[in-house]
């Protein structure tokens, strides 16, 4: 996808933080971070949502987890991680590239506020 904003990350046109990369898949750190460590892994290949992968994509979303593991680790996060995928607008998601962010190394809140 030529306009899409992580696809020009994965290209080298825009400059990023780089985390990972290797033939399937590309990692940088966030540039809003939310906390001390929060990073994404993509697909290098252009999928707009979770909404739209299908059979065909199941080796890449087990090896993205599994990367995901692994480089949140490599970031130390030890003691464990949040990891989030926005799915369409109705799930907040701003960037059409499907994405996990990684994030860690605070005080993470609970997801959901109980009063
Ligand atoms: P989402 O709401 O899941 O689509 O989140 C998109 C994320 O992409 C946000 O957390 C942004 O801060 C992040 N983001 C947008 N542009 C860039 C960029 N050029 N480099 C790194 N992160 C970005
Ligand atoms: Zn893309």
């Amino acid at each position: 996808m030529s306009n899409c904003i992580f696809c020009k990350i994965v290209r080298g046109e825009i400059p990023c933080r780089k985390v990972y990369e290797d033939e399937e898949l590309f990692a940088f750190h966030d540039i809003h971070p939310v906390a001390p460590v929060h990073f994404m892994l993509i697909p290098k290949l252009h999928i707009e949502s979770l909404s739209e992968t299908n059979d065909s994509h199941a080796k890449l979303l087990g090896n993205i987890l599994l990367q995901a593991s692994k480089l949140a680790k490599e970031q130390g996060l030890h003691s464990g991680f949040r990891t989030v995928i926005n799915t369409g607008k109705g799930g907040g998601q701003e960037v059409f590239h499907l994405h996990i962010h990684i994030i860690g190394g605070g005080n993470i809140p609970p997801m959901v506020r109980r009063e």
